[in-house]
């Protein structure tokens, strides 16, 4: 249990690649703690799976990613904090000169602030513990853009730059700092995507998939949380040691084109 004894914190985990990577993270040993913004039995009892199947600690705490005092709050009351993953996200699909201000703000704090928030709040826990590592989920999109997605990008991007000044400023401390940069990966924020690009474009499903979402992912295969989690648990390994401020994609040769 490679990971035993280590407390990972995973914002925005009662769903999709969050949920993925603590799942990862506790069968590697870690004790986890899995946040969203609502508090229901649901959240409570996907905790308490996860704990009785991989046999460590694990607990639901809700905070909402769009406060910056609920972020620091989070760290401040999982009590620990050895590994940080800045995952919380959402997304809104819009032409510049049409996107909702509120939706523009939202997406800058939920995606981006939010990770600074819990980064200003983790690093000192890690430096206490002399260990950590700090995971930002960044995307496909924080490498490259598409039209619509303004907020997102630019979220995305300052997620990376964001990834790369906590490197840089624990370089001699043994903490890392790396973003994850997924392709497309079929979670319910992609799902949500679907029935308004089907009406879009007048495709089916299946269409929709294959020409729109897969058409700049070269495998044609949606990644999995499953790898998103293979890769958080191989950045704490010592394998990982000495990676620290640079990205990784998990795109099917997305960035590559
Ligand atoms: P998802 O909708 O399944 O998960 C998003 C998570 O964030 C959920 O747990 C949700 O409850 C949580 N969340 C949303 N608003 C929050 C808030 N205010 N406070 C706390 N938690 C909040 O989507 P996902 O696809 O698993 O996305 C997870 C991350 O991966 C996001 O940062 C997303 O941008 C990124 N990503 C996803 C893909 C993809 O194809 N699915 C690709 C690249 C990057």
């Amino acid at each position: 249990m490679a990971l035993k004894g280590k407390t990972a914190v995973i914002t925005g985990s009662n769903s999709g690649i969050g949920l993925g990577i603590a799942e990862e993270l506790a069968r590697a040993g870690a004790d986890v703690v899995l946040n969203s913004f609502t508090d229901r039995d649901e959240d409570h009892a996907l905790a308490e799976r996860i704990g009785k199947e991989h046999r460590v600690k694990a607990r639901y705490i809700k905070a909402d990613m769009s406060k910056g005092d609920e972020c620091r709050a989070l760290i401040e009351k999982a009590g620990a904090c050895d590994i940080l993953v800045n995952n919380a996200g959402i997304q809104h699909v819009c032409p510049i000169d049409e996107f909702p201000t509120a939706k523009w703000d939202a997406i800058i704090a939920i995606n981006l602030t939010s990770a600074f928030h819990t980064t200003a709040a983790a690093l000192p826990v890690m430096r206490k513990a002399g260990w950590g590592r700090v995971i930002n989920i960044s995307s496909a999109h924080g490498l490259t853009a598409s039209p619509f997605k303004g907020a997102y990008v630019a979220a995305k991007h300052g997620i990376v730059g964001f990834t790369k000044v906590t490197a840089l400023e624990t370089a001699e401390e043994p903490i890392t700092a790396n973003a994850i940069c997924p392709g497309y990966v079929l979670t319910p924020l992609v799902e949500a995507q679907i029935p308004d690009t089907m009406k879009k474009y007048g495709m089916d499903r299946d269409e929709v998939i294959r020409k729109v979402m897969l058409e700049r992912q070269p495998s044609k295969e949606f990644a999995t949380t499953g790898q998103m989690g293979g890769v958080a648990v191989f950045l704490c390994s010592p394998a990982a040691d000495q990676i620290t401020g640079t990205t990784i994609s998990v795109d099917g040769g997305w960035t590559a084109l």
